[in-house]
């Protein structure tokens, strides 16, 4: 018998009641070593490997919503036996711990070898409505695929990805899913900036859900080693398991396979310029076979709408992965991509072609996107003129991009009269807030003209399409956060976390649901990034090390 009543939720379940029907495993060359050491792993998709066991594991915090996604009933996450598992220190019946081999282009070089070298996949879970998702630990001890490094992970990138994940799956955008943040009771070393300083960190585990973790890497790697084979039965098995709706594999599926990626993909990116997130590491071996976004490491929330923006200190030079530059490597990364599984086709048109399908969904994808972000009913030619000259005004002084999309729809644009009569101030008043500092009136009257340009195009679709000012305004506030995982409010919640205090992980966790709300009790976090905040390690400087 159940303990939870049947009633409230039936097809919930307790740990131990869990299905796991763990498919990669069965079906892909496993490496045949399971001692767990550092190695070049040849003709094999994973490698068997058993978390490390840690010394006192405490929970941080679970999701509830991505418990009942697998199955679980919520009520389990606050179990001791919840947080051993979650900690790796204890198996499942039905789990096959592995971690995954995998090679990656960094910063635009082929890097070889990489690998699950902090994440161990636990198994498939299968929930009563067939659906498979895989639980990961990341952090859970080394692997064969740990290189150099010790498998595990600080509390601070732990909260960070933790948050970020549920974030952004509310905010819409496609993401991996986060159950579980466990403290190890154990102490890491990190050398936070690479300065030759190094200090102990408290280290955790999340635990991330995924239909499948499979990245681009993962094809890349047997590709680059010429094992077309496995490469081959990779394809295929991630087709019949992650893309059944295309059919039996072969050469056909193969491409709708890629242009189904360069779809998904092309969509993904349009949500993160959408809610101005910056990934920071879009090396190949992060960009997910399933357009959802993965590896939350250094990214950041824009603050001042900053096209040139990257959090990633490691990318301070080239600024390789900025906001502004991430349409342009999601496409540099699926043409890697089209070269790794190129030998299974051996026709360029066919993947030249795909790559035109992402041009064409992302421009099609960011147009909508733009057109709802201001409220018109649809995007037509001269739209281009005015989003470029809305993004050279948001850079005329510091300008909060959340603040300011939110506000605008609150600016009174006077439509049903013939003439706009309000004064500069006036229209101004309600987009102060987006400033970081009050600029001059003259320095603002780029807005003030581009605001009269706005104007005059809401009359239009007004005229076309009837759009009133409340259906703008309800547009505009479904397609504008007004809460975002500002880097800050993630930093304040981690220096709570590390002495102990979790209520604020918690509190991001609740006000993050509903990023759309008006949530007039949260009004505080709807607030710039305070001074203090801006050249902060955590806050505006964030690096790989994690
Ligand atoms: P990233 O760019 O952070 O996604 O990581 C690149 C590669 O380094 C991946 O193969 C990771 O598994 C691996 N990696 C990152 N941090 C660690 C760590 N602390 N221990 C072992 N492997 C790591
Ligand atoms: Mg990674």
């Amino acid at each position: 018998m159940p303990p939870y009543p049947p009633s409230e939720s039936p097809s919930l379940l307790t740990l131990e009641q869990l299905r796991f029907d763990n498919r990669l495993v069965r079906e892909l060359p496993a490496d045949p070593v399971n001692e767990n050491f550092r190695r070049q792993v040849i003709g094999a998709c994973y490698s068997r490997v058993h978390p490390t066991q840690v010394r006192q594991p405490q929970l941080v915090a679970y999701a509830q919503e991505v418990a009942s996604l697998v199955g679980l009933h919520p009520e389990e996450c606050r179990t001791e036996n919840f947080t051993q598992v979650f900690a790796g220190n204890r198996l499942l019946p039905g789990m096959e711990p592995h971690a995954c081999c995998y090679g990656g282009h960094q910063f635009g070089h082929w890097a070889g070898q990489l690998g699950d070298g902090r994440a161990i996949n636990l198994g498939e879970v299968c929930n009563q409505q067939g659906e498979h998702w895989t639980l990961q630990l990341k952090g859970a001890g080394p692997t064969p695929y740990s290189r150099t490094a010790d498998g595990l992970a600080v509390l601070r990138s732990s909260v960070r990805e933790f948050l970020c994940s549920e974030a952004m799956f509310h905010l819409g955008v496609p993401t991996t899913r986060a159950l579980s943040l466990v403290l190890t009771g154990e102490q890491v070393q990190r050398d936070m900036f690479y300065t030759g300083n190094p200090q102990w960190e408290p280290g955790a585990v999340v635990c991330r859900v995924a239909p499948s973790f499979t990245r681009f890497g993962n094809f890349e790697i047997f590709s680059a080693r010429n094992e077309l084979d496995v490469l081959q039965q990779l394809v295929n098995f991630t087709l019949r398991a992650d893309f059944p709706h295309l059919g039996e594999p072969g050469p056909a599926t193969y491409i709708a396979w890629f242009e189904e990626i360069c779809r998904t993909t092309a969509q993904m990116i349009a949500h993160w310029m959408r809610v101005g997130f910056v990934h920071g590491v879009m090396n190949t071996d992060n960009m997910s076979i399933l357009g959802v976004t993965i590896d939350y490491g250094p990214y950041g929330w824009l603050e001042g709408f900053d096209p040139e923006w990257t959090p990633n200190t490691t990318d301070a030079q080239g600024r390789r992965y900025r906001f502004g530059n991430q349409p342009k490597v999601a496409l540099w990364n699926l043409a890697q991509l089209a070269n790794a599984i190129y030998p299974l086709i051996n026709d360029v048109e066919p993947l030249q072609a795909a790559l035109d399908i992402y041009r064409q969904e992302y421009q099609q994808t960011w147009q909508k996107d733009m057109a709802n972000k201001l409220g018109l009913s649809e995007f037509v030619e001269q739209d281009n003129e005015l989003v470029d000259e809305l993004h050279r005004v948001l850079q005329l002084t510091e300008t909060d991009m959340t603040i300011f999309y939110r506000r605008l729809a609150e600016v009174d644009l006077q439509l049903e009269r013939d003439l706009c009569e309000a004064s500069p101030e006036q229209l101004l008043t309600p987009l102060d807030e987006a400033f970081y500092q009050r600029p001059a009136l003259e320095t603002l009257q780029p807005l003030i003209d581009w605001l009269q340009q706005y104007r005059q195009r809401l009359i239009q679709d007004y005229i076309q399409h009837g759009t009133t000012d409340e259906q703008r305004r309800a547009r505009m506030n479904a397609a504008n956060p007004k809460y975002v995982l500002r880097n800050y409010l993630a930093q304040q919640a981690i220096d709570k976390a590390t002495e102990g205090d979790f209520t604020e992980v918690e509190n991001l966790l609740a006000l993050l649901r509903n990023p759309y709300d008006e949530q007039p009790h949260n009004q505080h976090y709807f607030a710039k990034r305070p001074e203090w905040a801006r050249h902060k390690a955590g806050c505006s400087m964030l690096s790989c090390s994690s």
